[in-house]
C-alpha cells in the first residue's frame, strides 16, 4: 500500500461509521437538512435580489460588502484592504484558494499563515488539498511528523496529540500578533448581514476576533434567507461532515461593538474595528441560470461524498480542480473553471448521491457536464 492507501484508509474508517452514529443519534438532523436544501433553493430561485438584501444588511451594521464576478476582482479588493508588510492569518477558506488570494498577499510582501492544521501542513508540503474538509488526508502521521520537523525544526513524535501541540505552540503567537484575519464563511444571512462559520479547532474563531480587521470571503451560492437558516446550515455541516457536535459556531454580525454604556450600540469594542464581506461570482450565477447546474449550488462542503466514493480513492484523491475535488470537485470544476473534463472520469456508482445532506443528483449533473465536454468537442469549441 502507498501512503494515500493507507491515509485514505485511516480517514474512511475514522469518518464513515462516525457520521452514521451522529445521525442515528440525532434523528433532528435529516429534517434541519431538508429546510437548508428548501431555503438555498429560494434564495438561487431569487439571487441578485438575495445579493442585493446582503450587502444591505452588511452596510446597515457597520460592514463593507462587496460583489465580485471573478478571482481577479477578489484579489484586487483584498490586496486594497490589506496592502503590504502585513501578517495575515488564515481561516480555512476555499473561496480564498480558488481566488488565489494567500499567494496573490505574499506576492505583496505579506506573511500569509493557513491556520487550520490541514491547510497550515499543505503551505509546509507546497501541495494542492485533497479533499474539501481534510485537505491533508492524503498524509499519514508518519508523513506528516517528518513534514513538521523539516519546517519547524522540532520533533513532534507520532501521537496524533502531540502533532497538534507542537502546531498549536507555532500558530498561537501568529494569532495575537496578526494585522488581519481572512475566512470564508459557511453561511451567510441575507436579512441580518451576519456570517455563519462552523469548526472544530478553533483557528476560525481566533483569526475572526483576534486581529483588528477581520476580512470574509465566500461565493453567492452561501446566503440564505435569514440567520435561522444560516445557523442550521452549520449544524447540518458539522453534522454530516463527522463532527457534531461542533466545538464552536461563530456568528459575526458586523465589526465588534458594545452596548454597555447606556445601551448605545456603538463600534468598535474589543474585537476587530472593520469587517468586509466579499461575496464572490465567479460562474456561480451563471451555473444559477442553468436547472441542471443550479443543483450543484446546494453543496454544502460536508466532504461526505468523497468518503463513499471509488473514483476519489482510485484516483488518489487527486479528481478535480483544487480546491475542489471528489464527486463535489467533479461538479464545481465545472462551475468556477470550466474545466469539464473531471465529470468524464465519473463511473456512476450513485454513493455520492445516496449519502448527500442536499440530496444532490451529483450523477446527474456529471453526466450533463460529459455531454456539455462532448458537444463543445464536437463543436470544435473546447480543447
Ligand atoms: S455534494 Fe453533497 S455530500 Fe458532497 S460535499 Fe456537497 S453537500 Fe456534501
Amino acid at each position: 500500500m502507498n501512503d494515500w492507501d493507507i491515509a485514505i484508509k485511516r480517514g474512511v474508517e475514522h469518518n464513515v461509521p462516525r457520521v452514521f452514529k451522529v445521525l442515528r443519534e440525532h434523528p433532528y438532523l435529516e429534517d434541519l437538512a431538508r429546510k437548508v436544501r428548501e431555503g438555498k433553493l429560494e434564495v438561487l430561485s431569487n439571487l441578485d435580489y438575495y445579493i442585493e438584501m446582503t450587502m444591505k444588511s452588511v452596510e446597515r451594521i457597520g460592514g463593507k460588502a462587496y460583489f465580485v464576478e471573478n478571482a481577479e476582482q477578489a484579489r484586487e479588493i483584498v490586496g486594497k484592504i490589506v496592502g503590504n508588510g502585513k501578517r495575515v492569518v488564515m481561516g480555512k477558506s476555499m473561496v480564498a484558494y480558488e481566488t488565489g488570494i494567500r499567494k496573490y498577499l505574499q506576492s505583496l510582501g505579506n506573511e500569509v499563515w493557513e491556520t487550520d492544521l490541514g491547510e497550515l501542513l499543505i503551505q509546509f508540503a507546497d501541495e494542492p488539498p485533497s479533499h474539501i474538509i481534510a485537505p491533508a488526508v492524503h498524509m499519514t502521521r508518519e508523513r506528516i511528523r517528518e513534514l513538521i520537523k523539516e519546517k519547524l525544526g522540532v520533533d513532534p513524535g507520532d501521537k496524533h496529540e502531540d502533532i497538534v501541540k507542537v502546531a498549536r505552540e507555532f500558530l498561537r503567537q501568529k494569532f495575537l500578533t496578526a494585522d488581519i484575519g481572512i475566512t470564508g464563511a459557511n453561511a451567510v444571512a441575507a436579512d441580518a448581514g451576519s456570517i455563519v462559520l462552523v469548526e472544530n479547532e478553533g483557528n476560525i474563531r481566533m483569526s475572526s476576533v483576534v486581529p483588528p480587521v477581520h476580512i470574509s470571503i465566500t461565493g453567492v451560492e452561501k446566503i440564505l434567507p435569514n440567520l435561522e437558516y444560516a445557523i442550521y446550515e452549520a449544524l447540518v455541516q458539522a453534522a454530516y461532515a463527522g463532527l457534531y457536535p461542533p466545538t464552536y459556531i461563530n456568528v459575526t454580525s458586523g465589526p465588534s461593538s458594545t452596548g454597555d454604556v447606556e445601551q448605545k450600540r456603538v463600534s468598535p469594542a474589543h474585537g476587530p474595528k472593520e469587517f468586509h464581506l466579499i461575496l464572490v461570482d465567479n460562474g456561480r450565477r451563471k451555473a444559477n441560470e442553468d436547472p441542471v447546474l443550479r443543483e450543484a449550488l446546494l453543496c454544502i462542503r460536508c466532504g461526505r461524498c468523497h468518503f463513499h466514493c471509488p473514483v476519489y480513492r482510485v484516483l488518489d484523491g487527486k479528481w478535480g480542480d483544487p480546491p475542489y475535488s471528489g464527486p463535489m470537485g467533479a461538479m464545481w470544476s465545472g462551475i468556477v473553471y470550466n474545466d469539464y473534463k473531471p465529470a468524464l472520469l465519473c463511473s456512476h456508482a450513485g454513493n455520492c448521491r445516496e449519502v448527500c445532506p442536499m440530496k444532490i443528483n451529483i450523477p446527474k449533473v456529471l453526466e450533463y457536464l460529459k455531454n456539455k465536454y462532448f458537444s463543445m468537442m464536437r463543436a470544435g469549441t473546447k480543447e
